[in-house]
């Protein structure tokens, strides 16, 4: 029982979930903890941590954001090509789909070209997670029930277990086993989480608990409850997600409802936002949902105002500009950016930096103190050397 060495305050249940396939259940007492990461002061759920390669999930760990190849898994220059694309965006843990043994030759290739710990997207042949394990893969995405009898899950636990690899159990609204949806006639919030668990007490059968756990349905208000449930049930990472979201815009905007609630409950130790397009913008919208909720750790907030009948400057080519050159700030400064003298200082004196608009000009706030009047053409300039100049003093 090694959950009940580490930590008294969890309870187990053997067997709860069918004689034939004895499972453990953990029920977590909800054990929240202070997040001091967030502004907001988010007291997150206190997941088990779990190593990914070089990157740690789970506790007060930072939410790692992840993204998925979308190139052809027969194309190694091209898939290599993207990973390194997504790693300089600022993807943290990337997972591609290993369709068939040809397809391990992945691993080696794209773990050559990136730091990123990579994750092995399987489907029901055990032998390709063996081989992923070989291939020196650092986390495997599969359901330990759908390959098969338990010789065959025993030997994907115990080759993982030897290699330090993490597997991740990812239920879907459409991958919910028949007894399961009879039981709660449909894919309902519960159904998800107890197909979960039921997959995770067949790795627990063999005594494997380095285990990670999505729960993913495209209905952002089912994939909320589905998280919110399991998130009391059991003690391990959760996979954040809102699956088949969408094309950029409405995928982003569902992720951000979605991912973004649970985040605020506390709840959820990596994301990842499923856009149909270009994988590199599910990083920038992953970030812009942690950045939202202050959890984007080390880099810099943007506050802007909507503009108004007063603004007399072109605030919103300003912001833009601003929000741009921000993109190579890697610090946890906000800055604020306003079209006059109404609301603009009050808000200015809230950042660490801010501008406040004027007609054809704006006045240069730092920590609280107006510094100097600047001329329109020139705010974006002066604004960023006083940010540079800030650094470097408290550097
Ligand atoms: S800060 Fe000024 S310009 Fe901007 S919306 Fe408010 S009142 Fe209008």
């Amino acid at each position: 029982m090694p959950f009940a060495a580490e930590n008294s305050s969890y309870v187990f249940f053997p067997g709860l979930y069918a004689p034939e396939m004895p499972y453990y259940t953990i029920k977590h007492r909800i054990k929240h903890q202070e997040d001091t990461m967030s502004e907001q002061m988010i007291r997150r759920r206190n997941a088990r941590v779990l190593q990914i390669g070089s990157v740690a999930i789970g506790g007060t760990n930072p939410i790692a954001i992840q993204s998925m190849l979308n190139t052809r898994s027969d194309d190694i220059e091209g898939s290599v090509r993207q990973a390194v694309e997504l790693e300089k965006a600022g993807c943290q843990i990337l997972r591609f789909a290993i369709p068939n043994q040809e397809a391990v030759a992945l691993i080696p290739a794209i773990s050559a070209a990136v730091k990123l710990p990579l994750v092995a997207d399987i489907h029901f042949d055990y032998r390709l997670a063996l081989a992923a394990a070989d291939a020196g893969i650092s986390k495997i995405r599969i359901n330990p029930g759908n390959i098969g009898d338990d010789q065959r899950v025993a030997e994907v636990a115990a080759a993982c277990r030897a290699n330090g690899i993490p597997i991740r159990v990812g239920v879907n609204s459409g991958s919910v086993e028949k007894e399961i949806l009879a039981k709660h006639g449909g894919p309902t919030p519960a159904a998800l989480a107890e197909s979960a668990l039921y997959h995770v007490g067949l790795l627990e059968k063999f005594g494997f608990y380095d285990i990670a756990i999505s729960l993913k349905s495209s209905g952002v208000q089912e994939t909320i409850a589905a998280y919110r449930t399991i998130s009391e049930q059991c003690d391990y990472p959760l996979h954040l997600g809102v699956t088949e979201a969408g094309t950029e815009r409405m995928g982003l905007v569902k992720s951000a409802i979605g991912i973004g609630s649970l985040l605020a409950d506390g709840i959820g130790d990596t994301i990842r936002v499923s856009l149909t397009a270009n994988p590199v913008q599910e990083i920038a919208a992953a970030q812009d949902i942690l950045r939202g909720l202050g959890l984007l750790e080390g880099r810099p907030t943007l506050v802007s105002c909507p503009t108004c009948g007063r603004t007399r400057i072109d605030l919103i080519g300003i912001a833009s500009e601003v929000e741009r050159r921000l993109a190579d700030v890697h610090a946890p400064i906000k800055v604020a950016v306003m079209g006059c003298a109404v609301n603009g200082p009050g808000e200015a004196r809230e950042a660490d930096i801010g501008i406040a608009g004027g007609d054809g000009n704006a006045v240069l706030i730092k920590k609280g103190q107006i510094i100097r009047k600047i001329p329109s053409e020139r705010i974006v300039d002066e604004l960023f050397e006083e940010i540079a100049a800030m650094l470097t003093e408290e550097n």
